[in-house]
């Protein structure tokens, strides 16, 4: 199974990614998540993307782009894998796309997880409370600004999608096990 997850921050890519993780045995690949291991190990690469991330933009896609490469490479990656928060730009998609035509790889499917705006600030607010994990961009306004940048940049990545007939719609405002259980019917069928 090669899944996409896509969403606005906050709409519960990684939660959901999580539990796929454990229901089809295929790692999680995000890129917000290695990115963050970078900074912790204040690698070159890290250092570099701490500031942008901070202020809620974009990391370059050759920055991105190349972390996706290198990992799709790896043995876990050969049953499959879930993509979180990867890719968030047309480039990206582009660049995935021959990735994977270069590997022999096929996506399965692409599931939009659509949620609120106010909702999705209130979830923020309360990572950013409860986690104990500081995350230097979980806070309204940066949030506002990573919400505005989904809409400009990462949003027309559906019709992009659209086109190649891949796209499932899940509703991420349901509790945790439903929107897990609405993938699950998505990405078979
Ligand atoms: P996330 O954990 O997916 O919410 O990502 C946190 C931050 O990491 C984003 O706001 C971006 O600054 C950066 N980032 C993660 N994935 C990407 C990507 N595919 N392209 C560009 N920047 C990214």
């Amino acid at each position: 199974m090669r899944l996409i997850l896509l969403g606005p921050p906050g709409a519960g890519k990684g939660t959901q990614a999580q539990i796929l993780v454990e229901a089809y045995g295929i790692p999680q690949l995000s890129t917000g998540d290695i990115l963050r291991s970078a900074i912790a190990a204040r690698t070159p690469m890290g250092l570099a993307a701490k500031e942008v991330m901070d202020r809620g933009d974009l990391v370059s896609d050759d920055i991105v782009n190349g972390i996706v490469s290198e990992r799709l490479d790896a043995e876990d990656c050969k049953v499959g894998f879930i993509l979180d928060g990867f890719p968030r730009t047309i480039a990206q998609a582009e660049a995935l796309d021959q990735m994977l035509a270069e590997k022999g790889m096929a996506l399965d499917a692409v599931v939009e997880i659509t949620a609120d705006a106010d909702v999705l600030v209130r979830r923020i607010t309360k990572r950013a409370r409860e986690s104990g994990v500081a995350r230097g961009d979980d806070n309204q306004e940066v949030l506002r600004k990573r919400l505005n940048v989904y809409r400009e940049l990462t949003e027309p990545l559906v019709e992009y999608y659209q086109h190649k007939r891949l796209v499932r719609t899940v509703d991420g405002m349901q509790p945790i096990e439903d929107v897990t259980a609405a993938i699950r019917r998505a990405v078979h069928n």
